[in-house]
């Protein structure tokens, strides 16, 4: 059977050589990040022909998701770019008067509209939350704050407000030029980070699709408000996917709130149709080890057993000392998880009802799939991989493959969680062929043997979007038509 949870890798300076590449892949990288807010155009456009070579050479059709830095907020620089070491009860000041570059040990420069969302008695957070500071005056240009948390503090680190707040637009005019790049290099995911609200998520698709790119957007999830009553389920709606990131937003929420927060992400964007993405943290003692702590073993596995697609690896594969190792650890440890029962049950939407043919065929299909003595592998012959995502939204211990032919496809259901995208041309055979070549190719992948039964779920014509309006059964060894 194989793994169903995705494994999402981010990609550095060390990882990024096609050696490398090669071996993430087959430890079982299915999509790789681009992180942006570190290295150049070219580097990632470099990187993403890479990918695609390699892919293409393997046979393995393996996802590119380019990562947005977003508005970040941070604080100034430190003359001569010191560090300093601030200890508990000191006082130290953001100043937006000061020059950019002239930190001391006393103050350090912040943007003056930074100060407008912030007051005496909030606590801010510093450098992922390693630094506590408590407000305690507040001027049009200077927020004093004692310090609560102290630690070594350096230039341009990140500042939250506990509670969340700090407001920026969610599109930098940096991310607006990187749209563009990842338009380019033909990402098949573009991700944003610190999504506010809905609006990010649709002025991001009309720069996608302005530089002529369909990119599937996924809303980072990593500020107080975006988990809000208020702003939540629209971002949701806006975007074809989520990603916990749990990173920035346990500093603006609190460690403690997380685990509530992960469970309920990820079941509402299953309900809504949605991909979900966990990331952040998931093996980082990997970065200097070759093998993970228990407790990495027990998040990785939590996160699969609270139905994620995918988990990510962010510093783990970026820059760490042991990126294949992680990789491989991590697939071992979604296999063993995948053992558990609760990763195979489903409710089924039994009391739910359809809009749409496809979306009722889909799910009809996993009923037989999961009711059915003696089921294999569902085939869904698709056009943009959006039946496989509906399928995929139920839980199952069976393998679904997504049949494609467009280009990007195969990359898109990559990420899904259960899909596995098997490359397929169908407007090249005769119609009358297709159901029993399909079955052919699946004995390549050595998923099914003569007497299992197989789903195939299509549409009356191929090529066609949103068509897929039959479902069938056949028999491995049978005739098929
Ligand atoms: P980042 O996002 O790695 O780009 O900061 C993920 C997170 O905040 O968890
Ligand atoms: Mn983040």
């Amino acid at each position: 059977m194989p793994r169903r949870t995705k494994i999402l890798a981010t990609l550095g300076p060390g990882s990024s050589d096609e050696a490398n590449l090669t071996k993430l892949i087959q430890a079982g990288v299915n999509v790789f990040r681009l992180n942006f807010s570190h290295g150049s155009a070219e580097e990632h456009t470099e990187r993403a022909m890479t990918i695609r070579k390699i892919a293409k050479s393997l046979q393995m059709p393996v996802g590119i998701l380019c990562d947005m830095q977003g508005p970040k907020i941070r604080i100034g620089s430190f003359a001569n770019d010191a560090k300093i070491d601030l200890a508990e009860g000191d006082i130290f000041s953001l100043d937006s008067n000061m020059d950019k570059e002239a930190g001391n040990q006393d103050a350090v420069y912040i943007e003056q509209e930074l100060l407008e969302d912030m007051d005496a008695g909030d606590v801010l957070l510093l450098d992922d939350g390693r630094l506590t500071f408590d407000i305690l005056e507040k001027s049009a240009s200077l927020a004093r704050c004692k310090v609560v948390q102290g630690g070594v503090l350096s230039s341009k680190k990140g500042v939250n407000k506990f509670g969340g707040g700090l407001s920026a637009d969610a599109l930098t005019p940096k991310d607006k030029a990187d749209i563009k790049t990842a338009a380019a290099l033909k990402t098949d995911y573009l991700a944003i980070s610190f999504v506010r609200a809905a609006a990010d998520v649709e002025l991001t698709r009309k720069l996608l699709k302005d530089a002529g790119s369909s990119a599937h957007i996924i809303a980072k999830v990593e500020r107080a408000e975006a988990i809000t009553e208020e702003f939540l389920p629209g971002i949701i709606e806006a975007s074809d996917g989520v990603m916990v990131a749990r990173g920035d937003l346990g500093v603006e929420i609190g460690d403690a709130n997380l685990v509530a927060v992960q469970k309920q992400l990820i079941e509402a964007a299953m309900a809504a149709n949605k991909v979900v993405i966990t990331a952040t943290q998931m093996m980082e003692s990997m970065i200097t080890a070759p093998t993970p702590t228990r407790a990495e073993v027990f998040d990785v596995a939590n996160a699969v057993l609270d139905g994620t697609d995918a988990v990510m690896l962010s510093a783990e594969t970026a820059v760490g000392s042991y990126p294949v190792e992680t990789v491989t650890a991590m697939a071992r440890v979604i296999e063993g998880a995948e053992k558990h029962p609760l990763t195979q049950r489903s409710k089924h939407r039994i009391d739910e009802t359809f809009e749409r043919i496809d979306e009722s065929l889909a799910l009809s299909a996993m009923y037989v799939a999961n009711h059915l003595k003696g089921v294999k592998a569902v085939i869904c012959m698709t056009e943009t991989g959006f039946t496989p995502l509906l399928m995929s939204r139920i839980t199952s211990s069976l393998p679904i493959y997504a049949f494609a032919e467009k280009a990007g496809t195969c990359e898109i259901t990559a990420l899904y969680k259960g899909v596995v995208p098997v490359p397929f041309e169908t407007s090249t055979l005769e119609p009358s062929d297709i159901n029993h070549l399909a079955v052919e190719k699946l004995r390549e992948y050595d998923a099914v043997a003569d007497g299992d039964l197989v789903l195939i779920t299509k549409g009356d014509f191929v090529n066609v979007q949103g068509g897929t309006n039959t479902l069938k059964i056949v028999r491995v060894g049978d005739e098929i038509r």
